[in-house]
């Protein structure tokens, strides 16, 4: 190699070395190259595998149009050395071989064997150059392709650092909170946020479908048939020509939702899969949690044997119920309920067999009544239940049903099955009373009932 050449490479070098702006790096290399020999124009153009089209990296990385003859280029350029007038060719062994006039030449960049762009010298008239030269530009084309290369991974990573950050403060965000109303929109603009040039949809998996929960609607079809594969082992899906992606959240080895894709250019890159990976996983972490915190919630307005409102949450209800009443002036009914010789159920059969039967009556209480009602576990065996918009006559015939329903349910214990019976006693809010006076107006009918022999509906006289 000559002194011109060695000259020309050590120059190249110390830009190389010193410019991290793609830009300015290919308008330096324009210079430099000039300096060697005459030609129009020079341009460094990479394959962008995310939106799978060519970027000129010296013009602010745009995307280069589909009908470009460079994309074939590129395309006949990855198995040979050069295309030069649009036509491939391999290095010649041995130097000086050939001697061309030549209008356009393309030199791959390449990475590990692999082409990812190429390198374009358009001249103004047939220049003669020979196979010398092709090396010089071949070594020259290693150096720019090195440096292209550290300067893209870097972008990368600059792209993923902010990923990373962004996710921490989101799941920051989303640790304070429990309401899913709140949380799922959340991640679907975090979603938006790194997964460009996709359509995202959050589906949570609620009595064995699918809902979508965000956006409010999804019509394509794909994305259903997509999810429709998932299973609790399965990673991801990708259907449609990996237009389509399904990624399952997954908490505790179940199936809580998933979070679906579709690419609205080609297909989904590994980078977009990797990123809805870290998503889904982040996602079903707090998903999980604000589920675990609904249902601490409800076990602690809930009476842990019947399910039935525990007498904490019954008189939170009470003081809403009685200032709801008052305010609207609407008819409110209270019900006191007691089982009939409950101890003799405990001392016959033991307490296990007691408690079924405290869990079979909870259930046909709430069974026979409306969904406004509230019932509740007063204590022991007793029962108090708050009927709003209801006047005593009807609180009589909701009450005598129960009490029937409850005489004619065979209850299944170790032993075979049983018969309980109940005592109720009635009373109807009056506005001038408090919540307090108007269960101790049922209790008393309760005492009547019980009195009067049980298995008996009594309404408080006072009513
Ligand atoms: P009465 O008809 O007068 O109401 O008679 P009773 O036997 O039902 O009334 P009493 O108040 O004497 O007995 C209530 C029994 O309920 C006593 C208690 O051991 C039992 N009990 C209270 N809570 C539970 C529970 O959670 N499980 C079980 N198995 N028994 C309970
Ligand atoms: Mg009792
Ligand atoms: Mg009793």
């Amino acid at each position: 190699m000559e002194n011109k050449e060695l000259h020309f490479l050590s120059k190249i070098s110390g830009l190389l070395a010193a410019e991290i702006d793609t830009t300015k790096l290919i308008a330096g290399l324009d210079a430099m190259l000039k300096e060697y020999i005459s030609f129009e124009s020079f341009a460094a153009y990479v394959y962008d595998s995310v939106t799978n089209t060519m970027r000129n990296c010296g013009g602010n990385w745009n995307i280069i149009e589909d009908s470009s003859e460079i994309y074939n280029i590129f395309e006949s350029i990855k198995k040979h050395d050069f295309v030069i007038n649009s036509k491939a060719y391999r290095l010649p062994a041995a130097i000086g071989e050939i001697k061309l006039m030549i209008k356009s030449l393309y030199i791959p960049l390449i990475k590990e064997e692999q082409v990812f762009g190429l390198l374009e010298l358009v001249f103004s008239q047939e220049t003669l150059i020979d196979t010398e030269f092709l090396f010089l530009i071949k070594i020259f084309a290693s150096q720019v392709s090195l440096k292209i290369q550290n300067i893209v991974l870097n972008e990368q990573s600059k792209i993923n650092v902010e990923f990373h950050d962004s996710m921490k403060n989101i799941a920051k965000i989303i640790e304070t909170q429990y309401e899913l109303n709140y949380i799922v929109p959340l991640i679907g603009e975090m979603l938006d946020r790194f997964i460009s040039d996709h359509l995202i949809y959050v589906f949570l998996y609620q009595n064995n479908e699918y809902k979508l929960v965000w956006p409010k609607a999804c019509n394509d079809e794909r994305i259903y048939e997509a999810i429709k594969q998932l299973t609790p082992d399965t990673e991801y899906i990708l259907t449609n020509n990996d237009k389509t992606g399904a990624f399952p959240l997954i908490s505790e080895g179940e199936i809580i939702g998933c979070i679906a894709a579709r690419s609205t250019l080609d297909k989904l890159s590994k980078r977009d899969i990797s990123y809805l990976e870290q998503l889904t996983r982040q996602s079903a972490i707090t998903i999980n949690r604000a589920n675990t915190y609904a249902k601490m919630l409800q076990y602690a307005t809930l009476d842990a044997l019947t399910e039935l409102n525990n007498r904490r949450q019954f008189e939170v209800r009470l003081k809403q119920e009685i200032a709801t009443a008052k305010r609207q002036k609407n008819p409110l009914c209270a019900m006191m309920i007691d089982i009939d010789f409950f101890k003799k159920v405990n001392d016959t059969y033991g307490h296990a067999s007691g408690d079924s039967v405290l869990r079979t009556v909870a259930s046909i209480i709430k069974e026979h009544l409306r969904e406004s009602d509230i019932p509740s576990r007063y204590g022991g065996e007793e029962f108090a239940v708050l009927l709003p918009y209801t006047h005593i006559e009807e609180a009589q015939i909701v009450g005598e049903r129960l009490r029937k329903a409850v005489e004619t349910t065979l209850i299944p214990i170790d032993k075979g099955n049983i018969n309980v019976t109940i005592s109720m006693g009635l009373a109807e809010f009056n506005p001038e009373e408090s919540g307090e006076e108007l269960f101790r107006c049922a209790d008393k009918a309760l005492y009547e009932a019980k009195e009067g022999g049980r298995n008996r509906v009594c309404i408080n006289a006072n009513a």
